[in-house]
């Protein structure tokens, strides 16, 4: 639907489409790559604590929690932006650094939001076929003359890129803004935010909202040579400077205080990767290795979309995509080992169906 009132500009705009948020309990529920985990204690206490001043503003400079995030990183508070989510700083990125003249340039199966934010800010863009495994190959990337936005490990595949890669591509676009979107890079991936220090041409991103548990709170951010975040800031001071509200802030400095839960969080999510990939492969499943907390696959034994239809009848809800090149497959959020177990009993039950 669309009101006579809609500017024009925006018409043709499609939207990006979420995940499923099912408001009952009824589902094991590996469709948006959440944690399984609820944020420690201590980091639910901070946010409680922060309720007695809802009458103040937030921080619109997040200080607190870039100083600490600072250290976490090993960078300078400078380097440093929050937002909501980080769905927002690579919606700023898109503002701030691409336009007619330097459109964008992105993978054929990647995250489906860079599409939708390349349309509404009216960035011409092209995207770049992955290889038949799906791999990125590093020559498609060199002096490309666009800004480069790469999902590592790729969504929705898991397929990660190593640290020497990454380097070659910044190094080889000096000219033009690299994007590499971390959402994922906690669960086996090594971060490029070491390499800020080198190149002034690229944005790191990152997110609370998977290996630190709080999709729930909105808390995204970027890191990059000072005049890139400042680049930023000057979009976000133009749009909404209390971005990252007073609750988020302080539940993110709680998580912060607690990074060895998030570890421990990590390494279970990695060891029901290694479970639930080996279980899937012994039924038949094509699993792509994966460095996130999902895994993509596919079998012959029954098409993409049935099985998501047949899951979903189960009360298991996963990710289907109905792109050509991945229609076959589905993407399957790393839970719990018990929400692992529900899943493959599901599958079973399937494959037994089909197969009757
Ligand atoms: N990048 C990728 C590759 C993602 O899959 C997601 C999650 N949908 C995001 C960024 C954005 O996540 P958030 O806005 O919750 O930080």
């Amino acid at each position: 639907m669309m009101s006579k009132f809609f500017s024009p500009k925006y018409r043709a705009l499609t939207p990006y489409t979420p995940g499923e948020q099912p408001k009952t309990g009824q589902y094991v529920k590996l469709n948006t790559n959440e944690s399984p985990f609820a944020p420690s204690q201590n980091a639910l206490k901070a946010a409680e604590a922060a309720l007695k001043t809802l009458q103040l503003y937030p921080d619109p400079e997040c200080r607190a929690l870039r100083e600490k995030m600072a250290g976490v990183l090993g960078v300078k508070p400078e380097q440093i932006i929050f937002t909501n989510g980080s769905d927002e700083v690579l919606n700023f990125a898109f503002m701030a650094f691409c336009d007619r003249d330097t459109p964008a340039a992105f993978a054929d199966i990647t995250y489906g939001f860079y599409p939708v934010f390349a349309t509404l800010n009216g960035v011409p863009y092209t995207t770049i076929p992955l290889a038949e495994d799906f791999s990125i190959d590093v020559k498609d990337y060199v002096g490309l003359n666009k800004t480069i936005f790469i999902a590592n490990p790729n969504a929705p595949t898991g397929k990660l890129l190593t640290l020497e890669q990454i380097e070659r591509i910044v190094a080889a676009n000096s000219e033009n803004v690299v994007v590499i979107d971390e959402a994922y890079i906690d669960f086996g991936g090594e971060s490029a935010v070491c390499l800020i220090h080198k190149y002034k041409n690229l944005l790191v991103t990152g997110t609370f909202s998977k290996s630190r548990s709080a999709a729930g709170a909105r808390l995204g951010f970027g890191v990059a040579d000072e005049a890139l975040i400042a680049d930023l800031n000057t979009i976000r001071y133009s749009t909404n400077p209390y971005n990252v509200n007073a609750l988020t802030m302080a539940l993110g400095l709680g998580i912060l205080e607690d990074e060895s839960y998030t570890k421990e969080n990590c390494q279970s999510i990695i060891k029901n990767r290694a479970y639930t990939t080996e279980r899937l492969r012994a039924l038949g499943f094509e699993v792509i290795e994966s460095a996130a907390n999902f895994v993509f696959a596919k079998t012959d034994a029954i098409g993409g979309k049935a099985l998501y239809e047949k899951l979903k009848e189960k009360n298991v809800l996963v990710r289907h995509f109905k792109k050509e090149r991945i229609r076959e497959y589905n993407r399957i959020t790393i839970g719990t080992a018990e929400q692992m177990r529900q899943l493959l009993q599901a599958i079973e039950e399937i494959l037994a169906e089909v197969n009757a």
